[in-house]
């Protein structure tokens, strides 16, 4: 397969983690006969200093005509007084806005090999953790109409039924290929919306009988995912609810720097990052976690060019990586083999073989 890629490393430890990943990347082509092709493009802070914007045209430009997108993370305290407009993060949104991705998918894996860094009690997560939250991203009230006075200030949640249609064929498909269950988020004692979100979901399962549904409160949600957050397999829920599920269920798994994410549209493009910022406190120091950014790669492989065997591949690659005790810092155990970012890089590329 000849695929080729938008790479956008982004600011502090950004190039130091995506530099891993295609060093990955490479060895599955040459494993598995693919030609993977690189365009490194500018966004965030580093678009900010060259081009005095956070997205240049020419950025989005290349992302669109590419077949997906790899991209680090973005910002630093160089630029937290550059005006809002100017912001390194605006670049994330101009990229998920401008190429249509709507649908996010954040997994929270607890790997067993890192079961201590979850502050849950170790019996309700025995076994392991596998969770899929997958968000709506580019509707309700993030992007309503919104607008302020003195004394008022209001910001609107509105759903097409189009819409919640899209992202809920998308969750449905991934709840077949995982293990059939699907709990769909929402308020709809309350919002209208909701009630909107709730009856589309219910139409579109009719489609889908393997899979089992059930509808959950938000705030219910929220509670049960530190009570008992086994029952759940896939997660599907709006923006707002999706963004403050899907960090809840991260810090679940107590490592931030092993969670991937894409977003995706109803074609097979999709932009693949890892959930982190830019820690620029351990930037360029050989000192990230790039397993994140390697499994978000393996997310990729699965996600938009079906590259079942190799996705297994690379994540088995990562598991083994733990099981024989490599352990960035962020990581690390005590009688664990501390290692860098680039040791650990090549770990999982030994571990492909
Ligand atoms: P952060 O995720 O960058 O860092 C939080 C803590 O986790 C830090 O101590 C950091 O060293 C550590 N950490 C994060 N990723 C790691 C990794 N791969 N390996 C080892 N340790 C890791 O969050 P923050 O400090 O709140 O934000 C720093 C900058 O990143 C800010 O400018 C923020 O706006 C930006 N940010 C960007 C994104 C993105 O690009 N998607 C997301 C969140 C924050």
């Amino acid at each position: 397969m000849r695929i080729s890629l938008a790479v956008i490393p982004g600011d502090g430890i950004g190039p130091d983690i995506v530099a891993q990943a295609v060093r990955v990347l490479d060895r599955i082509g040459e494993i598995y006969g693919h030609d993977f092709s690189y365009r490194t493009l500018l966004a965030g802070g580093a678009a900010i200093d060259r081009t005095g914007v956070p997205l240049p045209d020419e950025t989005l430009q290349a992302a669109k005509e590419s077949d997906s997108v790899l991209l680090g993370a973005v910002g630093g305290p160089k630029w937290d007084d550059v005006p809002s407009h100017l912001r390194p993060e605006k670049a994330l949104l101009g990229l998920r806005g401008g190429l249509g991705l709507f649908c996010n998918l954040r997994p929270a894996m607890l790997y067993r090999q890192l079961a201590d860094a979850c502050p849950l009690r170790s019996e309700l997560v025995e076994g392991g953790l596998d969770v899929m939250v997958v968000r709506e991203l580019t509707g309700g009230i993030y992007f309503g109409k919104r607008g302020r006075t003195d004394d008022e200030a209001y910001d609107t949640m509105s759903y097409t039924k189009g819409e919640v249609e899209r992202i809920a064929v998308k969750a449905f498909e991934i709840a077949m290929k995982r293990n059939g269950r699907l709990t769909s988020v929402d308020k709809a004692n309350i919002l209208e919306t909701s009630r909107l979100w709730r009856a589309t979901v219910d139409e579109v399962a009719k489609a889908y009988p393997d899979v089992t549904v059930n509808h959950l409160y938000v705030d219910n949600a929220a509670m049960q995912l530190v009570r008992n957050p086994k029952q759940f397999d896939v997660i599907l829920t709006e923006n707002m609810f999706g963004d403050i599920l899907s960090d809840e269920a991260s810090m679940i798994t107590g490592s931030i720097g092993m969670l991937p994410s894409a977003s995706l549209r109803s074609d097979s493009f999709g932009m693949y990052e890892p959930i982190h910022g830019s820690a620029p406190d351990i930037a360029g120091q050989d000192k990230a976690n790039p397993l994140a950014t390697i499994l978000s790669v393996a997310m990729m492989l699965r996600y938009s060019f079906d590259l079942k065997a190799e996705a297994d591949a690379l994540e088995m690659a990562v598991d083994r990586t733990l099981d024989q005790g490599w352990r960035t810092a962020d990581i690390f155990t005590e009688g664990m083999r501390l290692c860098g970012t680039k040791a650990m890089g090549q770990a999982v590329v030994d571990n492909l073989e």
